[in-house]
C-alpha cells in the first residue's frame, strides 16, 4: 500500500473535529489525482512479486489481498472513524451487528461471562442472549444507571462489560468512567456501543472505554441508505495480562501466530481482521464505504441541527396533559442531567421516547396519522422517524425484558430529523388529535 507523506508541521498540528471529519484518513489519489476518496470496486489486487504475496499473507508486511479482509475506500473510512473517535485503528464491518459480534467473538470463548446494560438496542439484546448464549457465553443484563449493578455481577469468568452511551427506549446515560474505572480493577474490558451519541457528541475512549462499536447505518450514514458497523480500539487494553490468552497466545486460526505479542497496540485489531473478519466474512462493500464517508464529512453539522430539532420537540411534548413522560436526556427534569453534563455537553443526541397516555391503541392510532414522521425500524436519518417498539423492534422480548427495558404499551419512539421543527410538531398534533378521537 502506498505510504502518505505527512509534512512535519501537519505531524505536530492538532486538527479540530470538523477538519478530521473531511480529511482524516485520505489524501488525493496519488494515481489519478482524484479529491473524493476513490469507490475501488475491487475483488483483489496484483502482488508485485511472489515474495511480497507471501509476506502479506504472514502478516509479516501490511498488504491488499483480498476485499473481504481489506479494501482501500473501507480503509478511508476506518481510519477516519478510528481518527475521530480516538483509538489506533478500526475495522468494518456489513453492519453493526456484524461488528458486535466479531469484537465478542474476537475475545471470548464458551465460559466466559459478559456483563450488559438491559436497555440494549432490541437486536443486541437478542445476539448475545441467543446466539452466544448457544455458543455457551454466560450473561447477565444489569440495570446500568448502578454502578453497584455492574460490580456485584462480576465473576471469576467476566471478561466484558457492555453497554451503550445512551441507552434506549429510557435515554439513560452511561457513566463511562465509572465503569471504566471498575473494569479495569478486574482486568477486564469496557465495550461501548457509540452509535446514538457519535464521536461528535462523545467519545468514550476519552473516558476509559477500550473499544468502541458502532451501527454505521444510523447517524454516521445519516440518510437512511446504507447498512454498515465499525469496530474501534483503543490500543490501550492490555490483552497479555492473563485473561485472554485467546488473543494473547499462539492463534491456532494463524499458524500459531501471537496476536499481542507480534502487533501490541494493534493486536487485537489484527486479530479482529486476519481471522474474525476472514472467517465470518461480513465485510462492509466500498461503496457503502465510501457513503459513510460522506456522511462523516458532514456529521458535526448534522448532529448539531438534529439535536437542536429534538430538544424544541421533547420541550413540546413535555408539556402536554397527555402524554405520561418523555424520556430525553437533554431536558432539564431528566434523571440523567448530570451524566449528560458531563458526557454529552453538545446534546443528547437525537433519539429518544415518550409514553402516550391510553396505552397500544392510542399509540397506534398516533403513529398511523402522522404523515411527516416515516413510520419504520431505523434510527439517525436525515428524515424524521416514528416506531411503536413494542409491537416491532422489541417484539422479541418477554414480559420481564420488555419491563426491564422499560417499554410499556404507550411508548413511541422518535428520531428527530433534518426538517423545519414546526413541521414536525404541526405533524405530531395531528397524531395526538387522532390518539384523543380513540380514547373517546
Ligand atoms: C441499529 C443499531 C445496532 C445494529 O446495527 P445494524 O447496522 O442494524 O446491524 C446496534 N446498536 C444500536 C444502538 C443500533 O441503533
Amino acid at each position: 500500500m502506498s505510504e502518505v507523506p505527512i509534512t512535519a508541521d501537519e505531524a505536530t498540528h492538532e486538527f479540530g473535529f470538523h477538519t478530521r471529519s473531511v480529511h482524516a484518513g485520505q489524501r488525493p489519489d496519488p494515481n489519478t489525482g482524484a479529491r473524493a476518496v476513490p469507490i475501488f470496486q475491487t475483488t483483489s489486487y496484483v502482488f508485485e512479486d511472489p515474495e511480497s504475496a507471501a509476506a502479506y499473507f504472514n502478516l509479516q508486511e501490511y498488504g491488499n489481498t483480498y476485499s473481504r479482509i481489506m479494501n482501500p475506500t473501507v480503509a478511508a473510512f476506518e481510519e477516519r472513524v478510528a481518527n475521530l473517535e480516538g483509538g489506533v485503528g478500526a475495522v468494518a464491518f456489513a453492519s453493526g451487528l456484524a461488528a458486535q459480534a466479531a469484537a465478542f467473538v474476537t475475545m471470548l470463548c464458551p465460559g466466559d461471562h459478559v456483563i450488559a446494560s438491559s436497555a440494549l438496542y432490541g437486536g443486541s439484546i437478542t445476539q448475545l442472549k441467543h446466539l452466544f448464549g448457544k455458543l455457551s457465553v454466560e450473561l447477565t443484563f444489569v440495570d446500568p444507571d448502578d454502578i453497584d449493578n455492574w460490580r456485584s455481577a462480576i465473576a471469576q469468568n467476566t471478561k466484558l462489560l457492555f453497554g451503550e452511551t445512551i441507552g434506549n427506549p429510557g435515554g439513560n446515560v452511561l457513566d463511562i468512567e465509572a465503569l471504566a474505572g471498575l473494569a479495569h480493577e478486574h482486568d477486564i474490558v469496557l465495550m461501548v456501543d457509540n452509535t446514538f451519541a457519535t464521536p461528535y457528541l462523545c467519545r468514550p475512549m476519552e473516558w476509559g472505554a477500550d473499544i468502541v462499536v458502532h451501527s454505521a447505518t444510523k447517524f454516521i450514514g445519516g440518510h437512511g441508505t446504507s447498512i454498515g458497523g465499525v469496530v474501534v480500539e483503543s490500543g490501550k487494553f492490555d490483552w497479555s495480562n492473563g485473561r485472554f490468552s485467546v488473543v494473547a497466545d499462539p492463534s491456532p486460526a494463524y499458524h500459531g501466530l501471537p496476536f499481542h505479542n507480534t502487533f501490541g497496540i494493534y493486536g487485537y485489531l489484527m486479530k479482529l481482521r486476519a481471522e474474525t473478519l476472514r472467517d465470518l466474512g461480513a465485510a462492509l462493500s466500498p461503496f457503502n464505504a465510501f457513503l459513510f464517508l460522506q456522511g462523516l464529512e458532514t456529521l458535526a453539522l448534522r448532529i448539531d441541527r438534529h439535536v437542536d430539532n429534538t430538544e424544541a420537540v421533547a420541550q413540546y411534548l413535555a408539556a402536554r396533559p397527555d402524554v405520561d413522560r418523555v424520556r430525553y436526556a437533554g431536558l432539564e427534569s431528566s434523571k440523567y442531567r448530570k451524566l449528560k453534563e458531563r458526557y454529552l455537553p453538545k446534546g443528547a443526541g437525537a433519539v429518544f421516547c415518550f409514553d402516550i397516555q391510553g396505552g397500544w391503541r392510542c399509540g397506534q392510532e398516533f403513529i398511523r396519522n402522522v404523515t411527516l414522521w416515516s413510520h419504520l425500524a431505523n434510527v439517525g436519518d436525515a428524515k424524521s422517524l416514528i416506531i411503536h417498539p413494542e409491537s416491532t423492534t422489541h417484539r422479541q422480548l418477554n414480559v420481564e425484558e420488555l419491563a426491564a427495558a422499560g417499554i410499556t404499551p404507550g411508548t413511541i419512539r422518535l428520531s428527530v430529523g433534518l426538517e423545519d421543527v414546526q413541521d414536525l410538531i404541526w405533524d405530531l398534533e395531528r397524531g395526538f388529535e387522532a390518539a384523543a378521537r380513540a380514547r373517546e
